[in-house]
């Protein structure tokens, strides 16, 4: 593999357990962890695989194709698709038995059709939208759910919410969501109706409201150890599991008054020591990065100068004469005493962590470590 383009990244499982851990120890609920979008980018079976040893039997997806890619790897977890599915996929789901979050009638009804057609009982989790406004049925919709209960071939399993700003500050908005939710269960309990499973906290959740832990709890982010905030993490002590990485390709000295790159945005000041590596934003290397992103080299920080380019950017490394090719080149992660953070690099783009990691594109392979 030594021919392959020297870009990947690398993730650390043994980093991913402590957090898990370091979570769990915020709560008595059960945790489902949340793998969408491979895990954030980290990769889905083998994080799902390594939660699993640690005895994780629930995990949730945003997706059914996700969740059957999982599922086909370890039939034994419980997989939750805690986004949509269509109508549609009714009949996979209930052959595969994947919970699906469940916010309309004909759902639920298409969903009862299939259990019915292959003599099956088909479970779901019901989403109440309480505030998210995203999917859902209304907060004060009880009258549905109850419709739903009366179905064939279903159980009801669970009911969830999302918070819209449990990592924010302010959490005044959380807990009211958090009492539309409270209300609307009593109301079904006092209706006939208990659901076994309630969950509604995410990461920020998690940390800072235990009166929405419940029976179940979805943590996403903090399991691949970053803040869900500015607000949210740092006392919870989580150690980030990917790092990107690459070696420099190329060196040269450029003259001062000479340019590098498309659109010439960079106009060297003084003689200039050039590194290449080969990494670009067909890798998810953002090229609004360009000219104000940093790398790590040799324990080293050094700028990104001249545009992104989609497989190759370019890097100042004036102040390190020793630096050579091969040399590698760290865009996230420790290298020395130094780290670069994917949340600094979302501040720089004025963005949100999730977005750097679910962005390393499928390009990068990823290399999984156990120290
Ligand atoms: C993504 C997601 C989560 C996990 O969120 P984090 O902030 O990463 O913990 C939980 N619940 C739902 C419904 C989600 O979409």
């Amino acid at each position: 593999m030594e021919f392959m383009r020297p870009v990947w990244a690398e993730i650390n499982l043994a980093a991913l357990r402590r957090n898990y851990a370091r979570v769990q120890s915020y709560t008595h609920a059960e945790m489902m962890p949340i793998v969408k979008a491979n895990a954030y980018g980290h990769g889905a079976l083998p994080v799902a695989g390594a939660l699993r040893a640690l005895g994780a039997k629930r995990f949730g997806v945003a997706l059914l194709e996700e969740a059957l890619e999982i599922k086909q790897a370890y039939p034994d977890l419980t997989l939750m698709v805690i986004g949509t599915t269509p109508e549609e996929a009714s009949d996979v789901l209930v052959r595969e038995d994947i919970i699906p979050g469940i916010s309309r009638l004909s759902q639920a009804a298409a969903l009862s059709a299939a259990a019915v057609r292959q003599e099956r009982v088909a479970r779901l989790h019901v989403k109440v939208d309480t505030g998210m406004g995203r999917i859902g049925f209304r907060h004060e919709d009880a009258a549905s759910i109850l419709e739903i209960a009366a179905l064939p071939n279903l159980r009801i399993e669970g009911i969830y919410t999302h918070f819209a700003a449990a990592d924010q500050q302010d959490l005044s908005f959380a807990h009211e969501q958090l009492d539309r939710f409270n209300r609307i269960y009593s109301r079904l309990r006092a209706q006939g109706l208990s659901i076994p499973l309630r969950h509604a906290a995410n990461s920020a959740a998690i940390l800072r409201l235990p009166e929405a832990h419940f029976e179940l709890v979805r943590p996403g982010i903090v399991l691949y150890g970053l803040p869900p905030s500015r607000q949210v993490g740092p006392e919870a002590e989580l150690e980030p599991v990917l790092s990107w990485k690459t070696k420099i390709t190329h060196l040269k000295m450029i003259a001062q008054g000479e340019t590098v790159s498309y659109g010439r945005t960079f106009c060297a000041a003084y003689p200039t020591r050039v590194a290449t590596i080969p990494v670009g934003y067909a890798d998810g290397l953002r090229r609004a990065l360009s000219n104000r992103g940093e790398a790590l080299i040799r324990g080293r920080r050094v700028p990104m100068i001249g545009r992104i380019c989609m497989d190759q950017t370019l890097l100042d490394v004036t102040k390190l004469p020793a630096a050579e090719v091969g040399d590698v080149v760290t865009l996230i992660g420790a290298d020395g005493s130094d780290r670069l953070e994917a949340t600094e690099m979302a501040e720089v783009l004025k963005t949100i962590n999730y977005e750097i990691v679910c962005g390393i594109s499928g390009r990068v392979p990823r290399v999984y470590a156990e120290n």
